[in-house]
């Protein structure tokens, strides 16, 4: 046994298509070849957006797959306290702070896109602390925001991560803005639970699709600050449908759910996705 952990962390907002198929069978058969170990984690902490059924789908898409993963499975529901926990060793630090903006407040403002999605545009990061006090009273609700720039100081070396097949690569945040550690609605964010579990689970491989790449200077970020052990990643290609369109759940395409029901065969999938 190796200490090779990988995992896939669906999202049961929906049915999964041919991209997580792909991101699934690569993580798999990455833990199998190295004799290491493969887990399943479902990322519901959108609890407005996931659905039981959808959970359900995941089990019996990935048994159609043949994947086999290690029990209990983890679901990011049952850990909010471990996210509130870490975004609080943050806020200690002086390295958070509140933003009451709503979606039309930033979009006002004028944002700037940035590589993994608007950039905040600081509107909340001067409040005065009397300020905060006033709107808090006033029942105002607020999610928390990373202050990137602080945060950066105390990184003392640069900051990278090691890509297999091409080895080390510079993360910069600091281009992403303040980002958001802890939504209003949830009190996290994908950023902070993502990191957190995957320093509980002991993973050290992280094999995800190539629309995630964006978001890795952040999670490297956020290891460093709050002390985890850093992964190795692999984003790997995207899988495009035969109009050269990245398979997505908002883009219509077939669920494995569907494929499954027609009768599809698993050698057909396999072999469409490329792999043998
Ligand atoms: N839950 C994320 C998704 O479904 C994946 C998270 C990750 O692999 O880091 O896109």
């Amino acid at each position: 046994m190796t200490d090779f952990v990988t995992r896939f962390a669906p999202s049961p907002n929906g049915f999964l298509h041919l991209g997580h198929a792909f991101s699934a069978l690569s993580a798999y058969r990455a833990a199998m070849d190295a004799g290491g170990r493969f887990l399943l984690r479902i990322e519901d902490i959108d609890t407005g957006r996931a659905r039981p059924e959808f959970e359900a789908a995941i089990y019996d898409d990935l048994k159609w797959l043949g994947l086999e993963w290690e029990q209990p499975v983890r679901r990011q529901s049952d850990h909010f306290e471990d996210y509130t926990k870490a975004i609080a060793s943050l806020s200690d630090r002086g390295l958070t702070y509140p933003c009451f903006c709503t979606r039309r407040d930033i979009l006002t403002a004028g944002v700037e896109m940035g590589s993994d999605g608007p950039i905040y545009p600081g509107i909340c990061r001067h409040l005065s602390a009397g300020e905060v006090v006033e709107l808090i009273e006033e029942g105002q609700g607020f999610a928390l925001r990373l202050r990137m720039d602080a945060a950066m100081e105390v990184i003392a070396h640069p900051l990278t991560w090691f890509e297999r097949s091409s080895s080390e690569i510079a993360a910069d945040p600091l281009s992403l803005g303040d980002v958001l550690l802890a939504r209003k609605d949830i009190g996290t964010s994908y950023h902070i639970s993502v990191v957190v579990d995957d320093a509980l689970q002991g993973v050290t491989q992280i094999i995800r699709g190539r629309d995630l790449f964006e978001a890795t200077p952040i999670h490297r970020l956020l290891q460093e600050l709050l002390g985890l052990p850093e992964p190795h990643y692999h984003h790997h290609r995207l899988i495009e449908d035969d109009t050269g369109i990245r398979l997505a759940k908002s883009k219509g395409s077939p669920s494995l759910k569907d494929l499954r029901e027609q009768g599809i065969k698993l050698a057909t999938v396999i072999d469409a996705l490329g792999l043998k």
